[in-house]
């Protein structure tokens, strides 16, 4: 492009809240067809709170203060939720040995030599742990997201977190779609909250419980069908699939990882502003023709 059209669409982007960080994909992007979403903090807002508490072993205050004392030690938006209900209840925290996480799957701790972990529905079902089916369902169905609380692997209980859903994500995926242009949700989140969630956007294509590692794969097999695919998302986890997309874009609220990987960052952290970034690139384009 001309130095006067990269600096007209600069300052266009800059005045929009687009912050244009590999000016080559940008310009690409009018050839889109493809917009994946990450969930949790892309077209939510992260910003869990903790609605229901279902002992099996224990009280909800116990139960309450095992997951929080672990939560604590995490950036996780689900343990931001879990460590404030904590608070408000007013409940002490254990002090917490050999931290450690394990992307998409949950954490882990010890006090007093046992070990404390808050795991994902699929971390217990692949260990066979039971738990009350009935309630787990109906809790997900609402499109909460219910972790798992386990005191030397024998459960607890379960906490459940509802997230706001961003009034402009429903906006995005509207103007998407009357622009040809098909959304996709990738989620590591169970499959009944992805599917709650995706309703009430009017998302079709879903992808959930995809762990980490495999959601750049997701980006590949898309790819693979011919199809120009941008990856929108925060998290540290998104990052592969953000690199892996023709055209990478960060929520401006997300991880450091996910801005610096991303080609685009989204500064008010509002998922229509995809589309502006879309169309933008396609004025920018006959501009230089
Ligand atoms: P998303 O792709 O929607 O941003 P993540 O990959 O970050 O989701 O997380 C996927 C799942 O892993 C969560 O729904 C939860 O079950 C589990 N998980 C991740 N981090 C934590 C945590 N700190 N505490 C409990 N569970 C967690
Ligand atoms: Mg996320």
């Amino acid at each position: 492009a001309s130095p006067l059209v990269v600096a007209v669409s600069t300052a266009l982007s800059a005045k929009q809240g687009l912050l244009i960080r590999n000016r080559v994909n940008f310009e690409n992007a009018r050839q889109i067809d493809t917009v994946v979403f990450d969930k949790t903090g892309t077209l939510t807002k992260g910003e869990f709170g903790v609605t229901d508490i279902i002992p099996n072993e224990t009280s909800e205050e116990e139960i309450l203060q095992l997951a929080a004392s672990v939560e604590q030690k995490s950036e996780h938006p689900i343990a931001e939720g879990i460590v404030h209900a904590a608070e408000e209840r007013e409940i002490t925290l254990k002090n917490i040995e050999n931290f450690s996480s394990s992307t998409g799957e949950g954490i882990e701790g010890q006090v007093d030599g046992q070990t404390i972990k808050v795991v994902s529905p699929k971390y217990v079902q692949e260990n066979s742990i039971n738990f009350d089916q009935d309630s787990f369902n109906q809790l997900s169905d609402q499109g909460k997201t219910v972790v798992f609380v386990l005191l030397d692997q024998q459960l607890m209980g379960m906490i459940a977190l509802a997230d706001i859903i961003k009034d402009e994500a429903k906006e995005a995926v509207k103007l998407l779609k009357d622009a040809g242009i098909q959304p996709v949700m990738l989620t590591g989140d169970h499959q009944k909250v992805a599917n709650w969630v995706s309703k009430q956007i009017g998302i079709d294509e879903v992808h959930a419980e995809v762990l980490p590692d495999h959601k750049a794969n997701h980006i590949k097999e898309i790819q693979s069908k011919k199809q120009r695919v941008a990856m929108t998302g925060d998290g540290i986890n998104d990052a592969p699939a953000l690199a892996t997309a023709d055209l990478g874009i960060a929520i401006g609220a997300g991880t450091d990882v996910a801005m610096e990987t991303a080609d685009v960052v989204l500064v008010q952290s509002n998922p229509k502003d995809v589309v502006s970034l879309i169309d933008l690139s396609k004025k920018t384009y006959r501009k230089m023709v």
